[in-house]
């Protein structure tokens, strides 16, 4: 804040006392009066800084009279949703002032249509809670994330989050066909359209999503839903590389067709780092394998025909891959407590990593075919750079979407701060030399807006610049995120 002298810094938010007499009671958390903190750090808690105040409105007519007047007074604006999002995109960046507006008080699913299987939901809503209720419909809401009990439907919205499921149904912009929002002069942009077709136009709630709050703030949405499962089957196997896990896949592919809704890849690494973290937090965890396979795949498959033969299919197709020797060992869920058991260890491993030092982590995508190759050659040059590094990249190997994270030697907890820069020059070169993408799934936010800078296109970076510029004139929807 450049004003040092507090009356006048004082007088300068007497825009901020109107506005906070105008909303309801406990819209308005202020500094010095209210603790802020838990809205000023990231989840990993590598941002921090502190906001002009946390607005929580409690309606879309409520937001749009927010950004009227931070816009009048000439004040950026953050939104928030869950605050799980893992590239800084939801907190202040400190360099001048800013408000969160949080949208957790928007929390009415306003409507689901069976017949029309849809839902009509705001923007603050849980993601888990929404699905529950299209749980209680018969149908499902066909995003699904480790995130899911905090991340809200505005957030993974805003980031177009992926997923387990993004093998099936697509990301979250898949889900969507229309948008309510409210955009940089306030105004509200009604387009909560619940037809599957639409073309008049521009597709503008395909801008807004995946936006990353920095073109408009979404207040609701009408989102697609599908049946919901009645029968699963899930398996935990263990593989010698990452290409006999991708031949696998074809396999799995084949045989289940559509039933298949995950595939996720699992280094032994993980494994071993999510038992050690649990068990210091007093938690035991499932050995699912007896082998010590170096990479571990888990298969989730299911059907909303309470008939389908899942486990029986599933168990076919993996025994002819083992006799034919293309894996080490398969266990097969027997319960619905042996599948938890082995989502506990995958949905685990993004905060197992931190029990052995500062882990560097990357969201990438490659050409599925190529993973193999990638990670092979990756980890080549990344030991150059750092002796005994080690590679703990899991995650949605159907879509080509690993999250690429690199744990700090045995005992070395510090030993990959110094080399960040380097490390990510090296890795997202590597992803360009195999056409993939630096910010698969997560976003940009702060973390990847210099990445981003430096190795798009040209002609996409001219055409964000140009639509940044027509929705937000004056800069003040989350002003240096992406851009
Ligand atoms: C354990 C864990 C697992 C995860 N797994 C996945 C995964 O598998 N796939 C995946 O894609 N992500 C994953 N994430 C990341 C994160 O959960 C997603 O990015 C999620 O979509 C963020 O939702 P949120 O409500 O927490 O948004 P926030 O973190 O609050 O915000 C994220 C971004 O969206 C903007 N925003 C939030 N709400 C709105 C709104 N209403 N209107 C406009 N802009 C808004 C914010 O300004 C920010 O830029 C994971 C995170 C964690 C912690």
């Amino acid at each position: 804040m450049p004003s040092t002298d507090v009356s006048e810094a004082q007088a300068n938010h007497d825009w901020l006392d109107a506005l906070e007499q105008q909303l309801s009671p406990g819209s308005v958390l202020r500094p010095g009066r209210d603790d802020l903190d838990a809205y000023e750090t990231e989840w990993r808690g590598r941002y921090h800084s502190h906001a002009l105040a946390v607005i929580r409105p409690d309606s879309t007519d409520a937001l749009s009279q927010v950004v009227k007047a931070c816009t009048q007074a000439g004040v950026a604006m953050v939104a928030q949703g869950g605050n799980t999002g893992l590239v800084g995109g939801a907190v202040t960046r400190g360099d001048r002032e800013e408000v969160i507006i949080q949208l957790g008080r928007m929390k009415a699913i306003r409507r689901v249509d069976d017949a029309s299987a849809l839902m009509v939901v705001e923007a603050g809503v849980p993601v888990s809670v929404a699905q529950d209720e299209a749980l209680a419909h018969g149908l499902r809401l066909a995003v699904d994330l480790a995130s899911s009990q905090s991340a809200t439907i505005g957030g993974i919205l805003a980031t177009n989050a992926g997923g387990v499921l993004t093998i099936a149904y697509g990301n979250a912009r898949a889900q969507v066909l229309g948008i309510e929002a409210v955009l940089a002069d306030g105004q509200i942009f009604n387009g909560l359209s619940e037809v599957r077709k639409d073309n008049t136009g521009y597709s503008m709630k395909d801008l807004l999503v995946g936006s990353e709050g920095t073109l408009g703030f979404i207040t609701a949405a009408s989102l697609s839903l599908v049946p919901a499962p009645k029968v699963s089957a899930t398996a935990w196997v263990g593989v010698e590389s990452v290409d006999q896990a991708l031949a696998l896949l074809k396999v799995i592919r084949q045989d289940m067709s559509d039933h298949l809704r995950a595939f996720e890849l699992i280094p032994a690494l993980a494994v071993d780092l999510v038992s050690k973290a649990r068990a210091e937090q007093g938690l035991s965890t499932r050995v699912i394998l007896d082998s010590a396979s170096p990479w571990q795949v888990l298969i989730a498959t299911d059907s909303s025909d309470e008939k389908a033969p899942l486990e029986e299919r599933l168990m076919e197709s993996l025994m002819a891959v083992y006799e034919a020797g293309g894996l080490d060992d398969v266990v097969v869920a027997q319960s619905q407590a042996d599948a938890e058991a082995m989502w506990v260890i995958r949905e685990s491993i993004s905060d197992a990593q931190q029990i052995e030092g500062v882990a560097l982590k990357h969201d990438i995508s490659v050409p599925t075919p190529l993973f193999g190759e990638f990670i092979e050659a990756t980890e080549k040059g990344l030991l150059e750079i750092v002796p005994g590094i080690r590679l703990c990249a899991f995650g949605h190997l159907a879509d080509g979407n690993l999250h690429f994270n690199l744990v700090p030697p045995e005992g070395k907890p510090k030993a990959l701060i110094e080399h960040e820069a380097a490390i990510e020059d090296y890795v997202f070169d590597q992803v360009a030399h195999y056409h993939g993408s630096m910010a698969a799934e997560h976003g940009v936010g702060m973390l990847r807006r210099d990445a981003l800078a430096k190795r798009s296109d040209a002609g996409k970076l001219w055409m964000m610049r140009q639509i940044k510029q027509a929705l937000d004139p004056k800069g003040l929807f989350n002003p240096g995120k992406i851009l």
